[in-house]
């Protein structure tokens, strides 16, 4: 008899691990044990390893919470595991996923999931989803894809999925679509990413502080000076567009941009930032110019982590800076 796969899961909170109190509402409250107990076809598929990282909304995952995270499911896989889940909240899960995706060094699966109702709700949705979500990690085919994000059935990318509703089981989303699906208990991948992998970062040793600066019509330039006076370590701009801002705000941005890396990131999360369009006062050819780097495709919640983990492993270099969002934003 060959033995069953071993697969670690990982508990960080979220609605999958959540009990309704009855004055408080919906609290975190399960861990993984108790998460891989109600699901009792994972008996057959896999000895699995469970583990809590933290027990919090998503809204609160620190930064360090997630590089545990990331040093569990390394310890994980040295150990023997085909793969790793991490259950985690909704409202943030994307960004964890990024992250790991960010430092994920190894061929093994780490798969991100969570669910949008209580296990105490009528139709709850984080059984199905770690029963996906293990079935997803025992596929061979996902080996060598990085980080993976499993709500739904469906199979995202950790770098392009996003959570578009508040409310609803398919509130998960790509510009680029899911990477693959569930049918009767198998993956079927059908999209291939269109670039291969990058290497992976470093895990960063310290820390940093990088605020996003939203840039809408009418704004100023005291948010950016504010956060700058404030001590941002590096600043992302949602910029409208293409990656563009009032023109009020150039002098600004232009002299962050000498003290910090700036960063420029299209709001309209499906669109990239443009690079040789427009010239006026605050569009691209001016800001530019004026030091700042553009995100590419990225999303300015996605050009922060990415700004997160250079800076806060200590890279300051506008070049080095430039060439990881060519690179990770095409
Ligand atoms: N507010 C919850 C959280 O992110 C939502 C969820 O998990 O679905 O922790």
């Amino acid at each position: 008899m060959t033995a069953l796969p071993q697969i670690g899961v990982a508990a960080m909170g979220g609605t999958i691990a959540m009990v309704r109190d009855q004055r408080a509402g919906l609290v975190p409250a399960l861990g993984a044990d108790d998460l891989v107990a109600g699901v009792p076809e994972l008996r057959g598929l896999a000895r699995i390893s469970g583990t809590v990282i933290t027990s919090v909304g998503s809204p609160s995952v620190r930064f360090a919470d997630v590089l545990a995270a990331c040093r569990w499911a390394r310890q994980a896989v040295d150990d023997g595991a085909t793969g790793v889940v991490v259950t985690h909240g909704t409202d943030t899960l994307e960004e964890t996923a990024f992250l790991l995706n960010l430092w994920w060094d190894r061929p093994e699966p780490v798969v991100v999931t969570g669910a949008m109702r209580s296990p105490g709700e009528s139709g709850a949705d984080g059984p199905a989803n770690l029963l996906a979500s293990v079935l997803t990690v025992l596929s061979p085919a996902s080996r060598g894809r990085g980080v993976l994000v499993v709500m739904n059935d469906q199979v995202f990318a950790a770098d392009s999925v996003t959570k578009t509703g508040s409310f609803g089981v398919e509130a998960f989303a790509s510009p680029l679509g899911p990477l693959g699906r569930l049918y009767e208990a198998e993956v079927e991948y059908a999209l291939t990413p269109a670039h291969p992998r990058p290497p992976a970062l470093s895990i960063p040793d310290g820390t940093a502080w990088v605020p996003i600066a939203p840039t809408p019509l009418g704004e100023d330039s005291r948010v950016v000076e504010a956060l700058l006076a404030a001590g941002a370590d590096a600043l992302v701009l949602d910029g409208v567009g293409a990656g563009h801002v009032p023109q009020i705000m150039v002098d600004a941005v232009e002299r962050a941009a000498q003290a910090v890396p700036v960063v420029m990131a299209s709001r309209t999360r499906g669109g990239r930032t443009g690079r040789t369009t427009y010239g006026y006062p605050g569009a691209e050819i001016d800001l530019i110019r004026r030091g700042v780097l553009m995100t590419g495709r990225l999303t300015a919640i996605q050009a922060r982590l990415l700004l997160w983990s250079l800076v806060a492993s200590g890279v300051g270099d506008r070049e080095v800076i430039r060439a990881e969002f060519e690179r990770r934003g095409r």
